[in-house]
């Protein structure tokens, strides 16, 4: 049903943030395909992400999200991409709320869960303000390779779903290291 990544090497951590251990064990869990347990790692994370640093609390809402769902717990995850989502609108992040979301859609309707796909489009479309849509789709355009991994907290990066700095350095949405592209 998933797709499972090769192992890699140990990862690099030189000059890096402080990460939290549950935030890499986490998402190790989550790569293992151990969903349940990625779920409650990532909801521990994600509430205590609410106080102390609100910027990364959305990704954690939606990556815990997104393991309750595969594990089966439907109801709970789209409470989770709905809270995940929202707070984005709140912090006017636009673009991610914008990438983010629809590839939530994309993974529901790959699951069959259409009435949950129209859910969240529609808490996307209710926080998205019109003139911002059009703007961001030009961003979307064209940037550099990113290594396939972060290095400090070992998520999965995708060119679409980290923050960029500047043209080749993004940042990982999850711990908030800088990941520079090839
Ligand atoms: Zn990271």
């Amino acid at each position: 049903m998933f797709r499972r990544r090769p192992l890699r090497g140990g990862f690099r951590r030189a000059g890096m943030p402080e990460v939290p251990p549950m935030l890499r064990r986490a998402h190790q869990l989550m790569e293992n395909g151990n969903y349940a347990e990625a779920q409650e790692a990532f909801e521990m994370l994600a509430k205590r992400a609410e106080d102390k640093f609100p910027e990364r609390a959305p990704f954690l809402f939606l990556q815990a999200g997104q393991a309750a769902i595969f594990g089966g717990q439907t109801k709970k995850g789209i409470a989770h991409l709905r809270s995940g989502l929202t707070m984005l609108a709140t912090q006017q992040r636009y673009h991610r709320l914008h990438i983010l979301g629809q590839q939530a859609v994309d993974e529901l309707i790959a699951r069959g869960l259409t009435a949950e796909a129209a859910e969240i489009s529609e808490v996307i479309k209710n926080n998205l303000p019109a003139e911002v849509v059009s703007a961001l789709v030009e961003v979307e355009k064209k940037k550099p390779i990113l290594p396939t991994h972060c290095p400090s907290c070992g998520a999965a990066l995708k060119p679409t779903d980290v923050e960029w700095l500047d043209e080749v350095t993004a940042e990982c949405e999850y711990c908030g290291s800088p990941v520079r592209g090839e």
